[in-house]
């Protein structure tokens, strides 16, 4: 059993010294307990939030302890009633080969699924967390304004071609030509704009010609900056990341832009609220499972993933990840099922 763990807590930008990977005997199924073997591994943001040792939302990794994350894995060892040993799962295993589980908080994926790995993607929690992150709080009307950032990653690949079923004109935001051509030609968004563009803000504001009604928050930083004073009266702005400061070891050096935020959602009366997918709507899942199969198998939502083969690749998938380096969803391949 090969396995990563947390060597050392990163200073700002994660290092591959950060990471340590380690062979260690493969863990044994008890009572009512069962055996996964990983196929994929998933690679996630919110992992940078569980390298620092700061209670936020869930708790940190510890040194030493196995890096967290989901996994879409097969039973290679059932004692449990309702695993049969080929099946597959979406397990929370973390960075390794093997897990063993006693079935809490799985979801069986039976034994011949059509694409497993979209459960950690499109049909899983970043695809959730983009259904209910704007259709819950940014409620798009037809007609209306749509932006996201990390537009083709996806959270904000999905926002975007939701918000276009919806009827919006949907503008993203992504580092580089290649990725703002893709977000326009195969994902169907209106516009996209490359925010390391020198003057991105200018042509954000060109583009966004009757303003922002809805701005899914993926980045925050000089996004945000060019964003705000986009935001039309009564705007929505669903919360959902910050990528831009992960890495941050302390707050950008002023001018102090708070009472100026607090002032546009004042005066524009904009709703602005923060959201943890599985916290605040779990129960909303099967609701989501239902609209989001239904699209795929009509062909009205595109998947980009980007799978990379090999468990020692993760800490430097991972650290890209944070850098854009990712293009679609990044998924690590670790073994054959
Ligand atoms: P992505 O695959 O989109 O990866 C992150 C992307 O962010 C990068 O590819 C890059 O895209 C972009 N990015 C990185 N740094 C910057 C920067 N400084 N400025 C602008 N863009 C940057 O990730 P996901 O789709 O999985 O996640 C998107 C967001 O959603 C994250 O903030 C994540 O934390 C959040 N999230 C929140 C959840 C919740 O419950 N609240 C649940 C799931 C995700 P590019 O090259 O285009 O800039």
């Amino acid at each position: 059993n090969r396995r990563i763990v947390l060597a050392s807590r990163p200073q700002g930008e994660p290092v591959a010294s950060n990471f340590r990977l380690e062979k260690v005997n493969k863990p044994v199924a008890g009572e009512g307990e069962i055996l996964l073997r990983s196929v994929y591994l998933s690679l996630d943001p919110y992992m940078r939030g569980r390298m620092n040792d700061a209670k936020s939302y869930a708790e940190p990794v510890a040194i030493d302890d196995v890096m967290v994350g989901a996994c879409v894995a097969q039973v290679e060892v059932s004692n449990h009633p309702d695993y049969q040993v080929g099946d597959w799962v979406l397990a929370y295993g973390g960075w390794q080969d093997y897990s063993v589980s006693n079935g809490e908080g799985l979801m069986n994926l039976g034994q011949n699924p059509s694409n497993p790995s979209y459960a950690l993607g499109i049909m899983g929690m970043p695809g959730f967390t983009a259904y209910m992150g704007l259709l819950d709080i940014g409620a798009p009307k037809v007609g209306e304004t749509v932006v996201v950032a990390a537009a083709t990653g996806p959270v904000g690949a999905t926002v975007g071609q939701i918000a276009k079923l919806k009827g919006c004109k949907v503008v993203g935001i992504a580092g580089g030509a290649d990725k703002c051509a893709f977000a326009v030609n195969t994902l169907g968004f209106d516009a996209c704009i490359d925010h390391k563009a020198a003057d991105f803000a200018q042509q954000l504001a060109a583009v966004c010609d009757n303003g922002i009604d809805v701005y899914f928050e993926n980045v925050g930083g000089k996004v945000f900056d060019a964003v705000m004073p986009l935001l039309n009266t009564s705007a929505r702005v669903p919360v959902c990341g910050l990528i831009s400061q992960y890495n941050a070891t302390s707050l950008p050096a002023g001018p102090d832009r708070l009472s100026l935020l607090m002032g546009t959602l004042l005066v524009k009366r904009i709703k602005m609220q923060g959201f943890i997918i599985f916290d605040d709507y779990g129960h909303r899942y099967p609701e989501f499972a239902q609209d989001m199969g239904q699209w795929l198998n009509d062909g009205k939502i595109q998947y980009r993933e980007q799978v990379v083969d090999g468990l020692d690749k993760m800490p430097s998938a991972f650290i890209g990840l944070l850098k854009g380096e990712n293009f679609g969803k990044l998924v690590i391949k670790v073994n054959d099922p």
